[in-house]
C-alpha cells in the first residue's frame, strides 16, 4: 500500500473518524472490522449509528446479490419501483400500522442532515412562520439550514452570522444539569410580549448522541408535546441517530408515548449501511408541491432492498418483540458492569438506554475520554467520545452484537479506564 491513511492519501484534512482508528481497515462482519494486517477490533461505534445490524449482516447480504444478480433497478430518481413499494410495504406492516402510526414517507438525498433540511423547510410552510426552537447540544447535520440548530461551536464557527431562524433553549439535562425547559418555553410562547416570535417547529433528539448521551425525562417530552399541540408548533424528532432500535424501541420517543408531527430518519434506516434518508410526515401536513424538495439520489434502490430486509429479519414480531426486547437486556448488562466498576468511584458517570450510553469522564481527574478512546484501539475496541468538548466515551455497539463481544468490549473499556486512573498523578 502505497499510502498510510497518517498522510490522508491525498484526501482532505476534514477527515476525522481516521484520525481516532489510524489503521487501514479492509473487511467486516457482524460486530468485528478487520484492518490489513488482519487485526480484529469490536465495533462500538457502528458507522456512528449506520449499522444497527451489524456489519454485512448475511440474510440482508444473499438479497442484495439476488436483486444485483437479476439487474434489479439500482438507481431510481423518485421512480416507482418493486424495491421502493417494498420498503413501504414493510415499513407499514412491520413499523408503522403496529404502533398506530399514520406516516407519509418522504424520501429525501440520502444523508440525515437533508431530511432535516426537508423537516425544517416543511415545517415552515406547514406554519408560515419562520423561527425554529432548538436545544443547547442538539447536532442535527452540517448544511446550512440543518446546522444553523446543530448548537456546537466546532461546527458552527465562523458561519453564525448565516445560521439564522433558530432560538436554541436549555436541554433538559446538560453539563451545566437538568433544567426547567418547558417552563421557559412556556414563557416564551403564551406571552405576548415575550418578544421572540412564535416558532414554526420545536427540532429535538430525545437522547442527544454527539451532545454528549444526555436524555430528555418522558414527562419532558409529553409536556412538549401537550405546549405544541396547544400552540399549533410543529414538533419534530430527529431519529436519525436514536432511532431504528437503538434505545430498545424502534422509534426513541415510543420511551414517552408521544407522536412526533415529522420525523426524521437516516443511518440504520437502510440496515446495512448504505445511504438513505426519509421524513416521516402527519398526512395533513404533507403540503408539499410535487418536486418542491427534490435531490437526485432520493432512490437508491439498494437501500430500499436492504430497509425492507432488516424490517422482514428483525421488526415483523411486533413493537415489544423479541429483539427490541434483546437490545434493551444487553443494555441493561452494559450499564450493570460499568456502573459497579471502580470508574465510577474515580468520578465517572453513566447515561443511557437501550444501547446508546454515554461515559462521562468529566469529573475523573486527569483521565481524557480521547487517551481512553486512544487505549481501547491499541486493544482492539473501537470507541468514539461525544460531549461538548469530547468529554464523554459514547457506547454505541450493533444491536446485534453477541454477548460474548460485548463483554470483551466492556473488559477492554474497564480495563483502559483502571490503567488510566491508576496512571494519573496523585494531587
Ligand atoms: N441528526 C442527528 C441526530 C445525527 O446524529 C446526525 C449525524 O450524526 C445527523 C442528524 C446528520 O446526519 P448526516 O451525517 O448523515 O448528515
Amino acid at each position: 500500500m502505497s499510502f498510510t491513511n497518517d498522510q490522508g492519501a491525498g484526501e482532505s484534512q476534514v477527515r476525522s473518524y481516521s484520525r481516532s482508528f489510524p489503521t487501514v481497515f479492509t473487511t467486516s462482519k457482524g460486530d468485528l472490522l478487520r484492518d490489513h494486517d488482519g487485526v480484529s477490533y469490536i465495533d462500538f461505534l457502528s458507522g456512528a449509528g449506520s449499522l444497527n445490524y451489524g456489519h454485512n449482516p448475511e440474510p440482508v447480504k444473499r438479497q442484495l446479490i439476488e436483486y444485483l444478480e437479476r439487474d434489479g433497478l439500482t438507481h431510481g430518481l423518485d421512480l416507482t419501483t418493486s424495491a421502493k413499494l417494498d420498503f413501504l410495504h414493510a415499513f407499514q406492516s412491520h413499523v408503522l400500522r403496529p404502533r398506530g402510526l399514520d406516516y407519509r414517507v418522504q424520501f429525501c438525498s440520502p444523508s440525515g442532515t437533508n431530511a432535516v433540511e426537508a423537516a425544517l423547510k416543511l415545517a415552515r410552510l406547514v406554519t408560515g412562520r419562520t423561527n425554529v426552537i432548538a436545544f443547547s447540544g442538539a447536532f442535527h447535520g452540517v448544511s446550512a439550514g440543518s446546522l444553523a440548530a446543530t448548537a456546537s461551536d466546532y461546527y458552527r464557527a465562523g458561519l453564525h452570522g448565516t445560521l439564522t431562524g433558530t432560538t436554541h433553549l436549555p436541554y433538559p439535562d446538560s453539563p451545566l444539569g437538568g433544567y426547567d425547559t418547558l417552563d421557559l418555553l412556556r414563557r416564551m410562547v403564551e406571552d405576548p410580549n415575550a418578544g421572540t416570535p412564535k416558532p414554526a417547529a420545536v427540532l429535538l433528539e430525545t437522547v442527544q448522541g454527539e451532545g454528549g448521551v444526555y436524555l430528555a425525562p418522558p414527562e419532558f417530552l409529553r409536556g412538549l408535546r401537550e405546549l405544541c399541540d396547544r400552540h399549533q408548533i410543529l414538533l419534530i424528532v430527529d431519529d436519525i441517530q436514536a432511532g431504528c432500535g437503538r434505545t430498545g424501541r424502534f422509534f426513541s420517543f415510543e420511551r414517552a408515548g408521544i407522536v412526533p408531527d415529522l420525523v426524521t430518519l437516516s443511518k440504520s434506516i437502510s440496515g446495512y449501511g448504505l445511504p438513505m434518508a426519509i421524513v416521516l410526515i402527519k398526512p395533513e401536513y404533507d403540503v408539499w408541491r410535487p418536486g418542491q424538495h427534490n435531490g437526485t439520489f432520493r432512490g437508491h434502490q439498494l437501500a430500499f432492498v436492504a430497509a425492507a430486509a432488516v424490517l422482514d429479519e428483525f421488526w415483523a414480531d411486533g413493537p415489544d418483540g423479541a429483539f427490541a426486547a434483546a437490545v434493551r437486556a444487553k443494555g441493561r448488562e452494559l450499564a450493570r458492569r460499568i456502573g459497579c466498576s471502580p470508574a465510577m468511584d474515580a468520578g465517572a458517570r453513566l447515561r443511557g438506554v437501550g444501547l446508546i450510553w454515554g461515559l462521562d469522564l468529566s469529573a475523573v481527574r486527569d483521565v481524557s475520554a480521547g487517551k481512553i478512546s486512544n487505549m481501547c484501539f491499541d486493544r482492539g475496541l473501537i470507541v468514539e467520545t461525544c460531549g461538548r468538548n469530547g468529554e464523554v466515551i459514547k457506547i454505541l455497539p450493533p444491536l446485534t452484537i453477541s454477548e460474548e463481544h460485548l463483554a470483551q468490549g466492556v473488559d477492554v473499556l474497564l480495563t483502559v479506564l483502571r490503567l488510566a486512573i491508576e496512571d494519573a498523578p496523585t494531587p
